[in-house]
């Protein structure tokens, strides 16, 4: 087939790829190439919110299909202003910029940040505090808001004024806010890329105090955490508080790009006419495909969403060769006493996709995984732990 070889001679390399070809699927069951099923924990990194295929997100796209797929922003579009409706309803939000992917929804975040700050306090105070081992996007301008200097080498200049404090440590956090003329500070409430690491509850709470004193507007990357990922609606939401600006993607249409971000009580009129836009944001298609998403993220799938998340902490926590569970929900890190590539590989054997997160095994499986598929990863991951 030599589909390999065609891979690496016309698509720039920056992916290292598992070597199979998924070429079809249906809920949490995915086939390659030659036919051989795999149980998916990976959905295409937390997107695929109800699995592959699923018969009801189908129809709502298809039903889209048949009206019209794009019209651009310069006219009304009903999904548009459903999602947006939905989205403000069920998070206390008060205005949404569509958008196609993370990154620019952290982008606009951004934007938001920066201009509420320069029409309030002054151009000077544009400085985002965000942690260390946070992951915000590829863009010069969000890679410069990842705490992370491995994605920066190589692309220097990023986009100036932001400035990283350790998560989950007070004392650095308190400094930057005193040192720096801040606009916001920016963090996942679960670091997803930097090791599906939760920030102490103490920690947020700090953020929201500081903020609130110095009238710095708290900026949640609610990209990977959001849309039932970690068992509420976003993640924020067990912290016990309300961000000024949320941003969030990859799950929110289950499979297609749509990025969001959600603008609160303070930063709902930043935005004015011509001062921030896209082509494709909002499309029709990917709007009405995350109206079906939402209006299935009800308590009823959350609260299963905990159970199945109690159930795979009970069990592998406890496993032989795991050394520590970490994460919220269905957003799960497994440390092993192996190297993670080796059990990964080892999983892809047996047939389950599970991929990495810094030096663990990341677990994201559909909302909706069958309780008895969810039993067979775990019994392959265990075995794969074993020494
Ligand atoms: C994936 C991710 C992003 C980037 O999203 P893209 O859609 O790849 O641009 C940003 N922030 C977090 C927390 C993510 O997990």
């Amino acid at each position: 087939m030599g589909f390999k070889e065609n891979d690496s001679k016309y698509i720039a390399g920056t992916y290292a790829r598992f070597p199979v070809i998924i070429t079809r699927g249906k809920g949490s069951l995915v086939y390659d190439e030659t036919g051989k099923e795999y149980i998916d924990l990976s959905t295409g990194i937390a997107v695929n919110t109800f699995g592959i295929a699923d018969d009801e997100w189908i129809s709502a796209i298809t039903e889209q299909l048949n009206r019209v797929q794009h019209t651009s922003n310069l006219y009304y579009s009903e999904p548009n202003i459903k999602l947006a409706e939905m989205l403000c309803e069920r998070t206390g939000m008060k205005k949404v910029f569509f958008s196609n992917s993370g990154a620019e929804a952290n982008e606009c975040a951004i934007k938001v940040a920066r201009k509420y700050a320069a029409d309030k306090k002054g151009e000077d105070y544009n400085t985002i505090i965000t942690l260390k081992n946070s992951f915000h996007g590829r863009t010069i301008t969000t890679l410069a808001a990842t705490g992370q200097d491995v994605f920066h080498k190589d692309f220097l200049p990023l986009t100036e004024g932001f400035c990283y404090v350790e998560a989950n440590n007070i004392a650095e956090l308190e400094k930057a806010v005193k040192t720096h003329k801040c606009a916001a500070i920016m963090f996942e409430c679960v670091q997803g890329e930097g090791g599906v690491m939760p920030l102490d509850k103490e920690f947020v709470d700090e953020i929201v105090r500081l903020a609130k004193e110095f009238d710095i507007l708290t900026v949640v990357d609610e990209v990977q955490t959001g849309n039932g990922r970690t068992g509420t609606l976003y993640c924020y939401m067990q912290y016990g508080f309300t961000p000024d600006i949320v941003s969030t993607a990859k799950g929110l249409a289950g499979g297609l790009p749509l990025g969001a971000t959600l603008m609160g009580e303070k930063t709902q009129n930043v935005l004015g006419i011509g001062s921030h836009g896209s082509t494709f944001g909002g499309n029709p298609i990917c709007a009405a495909a995350a109206v079906n998403i939402l209006s299935r993220i009800d308590e009823g799938l959350l609260s299963s969403v905990r159970e199945k998340s109690e159930y795979i902490i009970k069990e592998l926590s406890v496993a032989d060769g795991v050394k520590s569970v970490s994460g919220k929900g269905l957003m799960l890190g497994v440390e092993t006493e192996k190297d993670a590539n080796e059990i990964i590989a080892e999983c892809m054997k047996n047939g389950l996709l599970v991929i990495k997160a810094k030096n663990k095994i990341r677990l994201l499986p559909a909302l909706n995984i069958p309780f008895e598929q969810l039993q067979t990863a775990v019994e392959i991951i265990k075995n794969a732990c074993k020494g």
